[in-house]
């Protein structure tokens, strides 16, 4: 996507009479020039053509969501509900073939409750991750009346994205799926429909650790209920089922978790290592010099699940505390 960069230049007016009177002139473009008319009249066409946030339901309440967010893709929310399906599938035949086939003792109870809460908190991780706001700029802040209200430097250099039109701060990119400028964006993530980026990095981290648990967990349930079958030669307490059946079952939710626990263990540990070495996906994909101070690994870590070293950043429940964006001072590449 090409970013149109700006040179703010003084057109001789003193201090006094503001900012307002700042010239900004194109100093280079790359792919797609848009004149500033040109400009305008993408930004009458934003409302129709952007993926739409969606006000809704009870839903947001209970996930103390300030606002619904929900990007319209078929393909994401196909990927997003075969996910459901799939975890789902995982926690009836966990609980209905290894957990609770006859009678509850002590065994299945306790992995009972550790199971499904971390089945829960994963359920919990995802849809917060699908729906929170990922970091998405303002959309048609970058029109020239308004830039020239932002009372920039003279020799200052902002980027904006001909297709938002809005000014890009520091690592943002577009993203051409959810069709907004993303900060801090790691990568379109059609497993959760949405992308990954500044203000839903949590979840989506929280997400990939769950689903590895929750699936290590079933398969080490597995083995010792496999063991335990074939000792007793498929009696009474693995038959709560046919014997065909059950096997079939446990052969599917096998598969499954070997699956789950590969793609989320390696999601999460590139997640880490990205949070870790301040570069997001896009940006070690790019190769780019940085142009940003890098942060030292404690401080990435508190940039994306909160200020506070706490038992909170295991919950997906509570938002971490950095930021609205709305707050946030612009940073302009220069
Ligand atoms: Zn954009
Ligand atoms: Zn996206």
């Amino acid at each position: 996507m090409g970013s149109i960069g700006l040179r703010v230049e003084n057109s001789g007016m003193t201090p006094s009479q503001g900012n307002s009177q700042i010239r900004l002139e194109p100093l280079h473009k790359k792919g797609q020039h848009l004149s500033e008319e040109d400009l305008e009249k993408q930004l009458s066409r934003l409302s129709e053509t952007n993926n739409h946030c969606c006000r809704c339901c009870g839903l947001t309440r209970f996930l103390k969501l300030q606002k619904a967010w929900f990007i319209q893709d078929p393909c994401g929310i196909i990927c997003a509900v075969l996910t459901y399906v799939l975890l789902v599938y995982g926690v009836i035949v966990t609980n209905a073939v290894l957990l609770f086939p006859l009678e509850l003792d002590l065994y299945s109870s306790i992995n009972g409750v550790i199971f499904n809460t971390l089945g829960f908190l994963a359920l919990v991780s995802h849809i917060k991750a699908m729906m929170n706001d990922p970091g998405a700029i303002p959309l048609g802040n970058a029109t020239r009346n308004q830039l020239s209200q932002l009372g920039l430097k003279v020799g200052q250099v902002v980027y904006r994205c001909p297709k938002c039109v809005c000014i890009k701060p520091e690592r943002t990119h577009h993203c051409s799926v959810c069709k907004r400028c993303i900060r801090k964006m790691d990568h379109h993530c059609p497993w959760v429909n949405n992308c990954v980026g500044e203000y839903n990095q949590k979840y989506f981290v929280l997400f990939t650790l769950y689903i590895a648990l929750v699936s290590l967990h079933s398969l080490l349930m597995l083995l010792i209920h496999f063991i335990s079958c074939v000792g007793t030669d498929w009696g009474d307490e693995c038959a709560y089922f046919s014997v065909p059946a059950t096997i079939i079952l446990m052969m599917t939710l096998g598969m499954e978790g070997l699956l789950f626990s590969l793609f989320t263990l390696i999601m999460f540990c590139t997640q880490l290592h990205a949070i870790c070495t301040d570069e997001t996906g896009i940006e070690q994909l790019k190769r780019e010099q940085p142009t940003w101070t890098k942060k030292g690994k404690c401080l990435s870590m508190k940039a994306v699940f909160g200020s506070k070293m706490s038992i909170d950043w295991l919950n997906p429940f509570v938002k971490p505390d950095i930021g609205s964006g709305k707050d946030l001072p612009y940073m302009y590449s220069v």
